[in-house]
């Protein structure tokens, strides 16, 4: 029996369809900017947010990486949720690449509010403080179980960081899970936020890549810490042509996707091993064992009846629904929950 793969929606494999489209693409030399493709895909990207520029990287990680790094200075201080994948899932990178620190603040499931951010903006003046260069969000929140923004929030968070002077960064690795759920305008977002990361290679299906988006200006200095960094790609409009297949045919799909992981929550709620399900908004589900269980030893169970999830805390697991999940696939893993584990 194949095993179904709810790790993480980064688990996908191209669909025939994305094959094609990537075996006829155009090509050229892309750190001489003469690759077609991923010069579509950036412009694509930056309009769909109303945004002016995009850049091609390999990851989100890099992505969100060089957002900091053009933000920020050496002694900077950046706001972020305590539950934020550029702090706990980017090895350091805040401090390495950048030199900076960051102030953690224990958001709503990782969603910040403007009242709070307001109190943690240190004194310009205050040599003894480290300067506060930068807020970022992230939407979807990851470690927050997939939940997302409202726009009213992100509207006075940029407010507040326009009278700061300071820069607002998305990690938006999951954003379009939270449009395709909130129906939020992207262009709002593009207004909002000075830098967005987007992930081509999460619940959109693609093997690689991340765009960063922002003003051409922001943009052609990215391409200069893109380089230091090793994001350097030559003939990768292949890989675009991946993201420009996926913005046209993977968005809308996404509510299957949460519908599926709405269905594995509703099952997971009523069972005895689960303490408590996190309120599933789009594509990720979490949930808590009973009885101190620990998470390596549910998932390891969990395998034996061909079903992978990954732990995410002593006592909790993590589902993600993606596009290689299908109702077949459901079914099978609401039977394996309800009776074999
Ligand atoms: C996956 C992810 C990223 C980027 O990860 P890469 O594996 O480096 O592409 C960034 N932020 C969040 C919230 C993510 O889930």
């Amino acid at each position: 029996m194949a095993l179904i793969d709810l790790r993480s929606d980064t688990v996908t494999k191209p669909t025939l369809a994305m094959k094609e489209a990537m075996m006829e693409a155009q090509v050229g030399d892309d750190v001489f900017q003469e690759d077609s493709t991923v010069i579509a895909l950036e412009q694509k990207t930056a309009d769909y947010f109303g945004m002016e520029a995009g850049i091609f990287c390999p990851s989100g990680t890099m992505t969100n990486q060089i957002a900091i790094r053009l933000h920020t200075q050496p002694q900077s201080e950046v706001i972020c949720d305590e539950k934020s994948h550029i702090y706990l899932y980017e090895g350091g990178g805040i401090a390495y690449n950048s030199l900076s620190s960051v102030r953690l603040l224990q958001g709503d499931r990782g969603r910040l509010n403007a009242e709070m951010i307001a109190d943690q903006i240190n004194n310009p003046d205050d040599i003894h403080a480290a300067v506060t260069s930068l807020v970022s969000l992230e939407n979807t929140v990851n470690k927050g179980g997939g939940c997302f923004y409202d726009i009213k929030d992100i509207k006075a968070i940029s407010s507040l960081c326009k009278t700061h002077n300071l820069p607002l960064h998305l990690d938006g690795a999951r954003v379009f899970n939270a449009l395709v759920s909130s129906g939020d305008n992207p262009k709002d977002y593009g207004q909002y936020f000075d830098t967005i990361s987007i992930c081509l290679s999460k619940g959109l299906g693609c093997p690689v890549g991340s765009v960063l988006l922002g003003s051409e200006s922001t943009i052609k200095k990215a391409r200069r810490i893109r380089k230091v960094l090793g994001g350097g790609m030559r003939q990768v409009g292949f890989l675009a042509a991946a993201g420009i297949y996926a913005l046209d045919h993977h968005i809308n799909r996404l509510v299957e996707d949460h519908i599926r992981a709405r269905l594995l929550g509703e099952a997971l709620q009523s069972q005895s091993f689960v303490e408590y399900v996190l309120p599933v908004d789009t594509n990720i589900v979490i949930f808590r064992l009973s009885d101190k269980q620990l998470a390596t030893d549910f998932v390891a169970k969990l395998q034996k009846h061909g079903v992978l999830a990954v732990p995410f805390g002593k006592h909790d697991v993590r589902f993600v629904t993606h596009l290689d999940f299908n109702d077949a696939q459901l079914a099978q893993t609401l039977t394996v929950l309800k009776s074999a584990v």
